[in-house]
């Protein structure tokens, strides 16, 4: 683990006007309190990326060291809304010595949620292979948005991903007045998968999301951005939709983790520093990105990360007449409106676990009728589901509820998006 310390020098020593925390999960490190308040104490805004199972917890925390008769308005709306329970309310009223004396995150327009989601009901759960975790976040956000946080979701877009489901997962999350969406296409290189198209004869477009795969994926992201808060440069919006080129400047959106300074980037690792500077001067980043449709590194070949290309976007590193303007103008304008809400919404939304269709439904079912050990619907490939595991409504252990931040391992996204594929085939046979 980091040190908080250190957390807050390297956040300083970069000099960066924005920290994305991540993780894991970071709302599990024991200091988040004092590391978000830290960054906030240095001027710079704050993204929590989460996948939301402990934000509840700690909005009941803050409120609980803020406690007042005037709260309580807020405290009926979060009862009614059944957001908190009766014995939260008792809790966050008692606002003991402990709850008062605690680091809290309180609601700061320098500070956002940054909420994992990956697709509506069925489509998250299944990706974080763990039932409920779709309504927690949406319970998450309507607790931050009553209590005046800032929201944004935050979704990778992969091979499987439906062009369809990402609109409607804009207009639910929309209507809930979430702040924006942040989205980037996933990374996508693993030699193994190389050597088998090279072997085979496949098209790489069997196994990964190719940048014409991620520019069909985001052709109409200049759209959703008429209609939804989408979070990233213009500039970057024209490149994800395939009508410009862009270098990449990963070394702009650093990351730090418990090695040090990670280069060239986020998602792969040649190497670790222990100083910012040392780093940019050390590694050679004109061997890295792709440059006019060519690949410097292989392992560059199908990226269009945020990462790597937003900063790009706001660096200008391939200026076009009417960039500047366009940034201004997306800064400074008018932000859409939400999207109406309505049950239709709603309901649309809630189309797992909620309605009886949760992916981990055959399992339980085989379970239940004494058939334990058989294979859940979408782990053909050959993960058995334990009983246990199954029963806890988490195939794979909760440590896959998270983000897949930090590290460039794809291995784990890769067979989950396998199972998918897999799920999504079973449900229309069931229909
Ligand atoms: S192109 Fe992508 S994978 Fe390559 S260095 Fe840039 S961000 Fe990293």
């Amino acid at each position: 683990m980091v040190p908080l310390e250190k957390c807050l020098a390297v956040a300083e020593e970069c000099e960066a006007p924005m920290v994305s925390i991540c993780g894991g999960e970071p709302l599990i490190y024991p200091k988040i309190e004092e590391l978000v308040n830290g960054i906030l104490a240095q001027d710079r805004i704050v993204y929590i990326c989460t996948n939301a199972m402990f934000m509840r917890k700690k909005m009941r925390d803050y409120l609980a060291a803020i406690y007042s008769p005037a709260l309580e308005p807020k405290i009926k709306k979060l009862l009614n809304g059944k957001l908190i329970s009766d014995k939260d309310a008792g809790t966050i009223r008692k606002s003991d010595e402990a709850a008062l004396k605690k680091s809290v995150i309180a609601p700061t327009k320098w500070m956002y949620w940054n909420v994992h989601m990956d697709g509506l009901e069925f489509t998250h759960d299944l990706i974080v292979e763990r039932e409920g975790v779709f309504k927690e976040c949406v319970e998450a956000i309507k607790m931050a948005k009553i209590l005046g946080y800032q929201v944004a979701t935050n979704t990778t877009v992969y091979k499987e991903t439906q062009v369809k489901e990402i609109e409607e997962m804009f207009e639910f999350f929309s209507s809930l007045e979430v702040d924006g969406h942040t989205i980037s296409p996933g990374y996508e290189y693993d030699a193994a998968k190389k050597d088998m198209v090279k072997r085979l004869g496949k098209q790489p477009e069997d196994f990964f999301l190719t940048r014409k795969m991620t520019r069909e994926k985001f052709a109409k992201i200049q759209e959703w951005g008429a209609r939804f808060t989408i979070f990233g440069t213009p500039v970057y919006q024209e490149f994800l939709a395939g009508k410009r080129e862009l270098t990449c400047t990963a070394w702009a959106i650093p990351t730090y983790n418990v090695k040090g300074w990670k280069a060239p980037c986020y998602l792969m690792t040649d190497g670790h520093y222990a100083g910012y500077q040392e780093m940019l001067t050390k590694v050679q980043w004109d061997k890295y990105g792709v440059v006019n449709g060519v690949a410097r590194d292989p392992r560059c070949e199908n990226c269009m990360v945020h990462c790597g290309y937003d900063p790009s976007g706001a660096l200008g590193t391939n200026y076009q007449r009417g960039d500047n303007w366009k940034n201004f103008k997306y800064n400074f304008s008018a932000k859409p409106k939400p999207f109406p809400s309505s049950p239709e919404l709603a309901k649309r939304a809630f189309n797992g676990v909620s309605i009886g269709k949760g992916h981990l439904a055959e399992a339980k079912a085989a379970i239940n009728s004494g058939l334990a050990g058989a294979k859940s619907a979408f782990a053909r490939g050959g993960n058995d589901i334990t009983e246990a595991a199954a029963a806890k409504g988490n195939g794979n252990g909760a440590q896959h509820a998270g983000t897949f931040c930090g590290n460039g391992d794809t291995s784990e996204r890769d067979e989950l998006k396998a199972k998918i594929d897999d799920a999504r085939k079973t449900a229309t046979k069931a229909e």
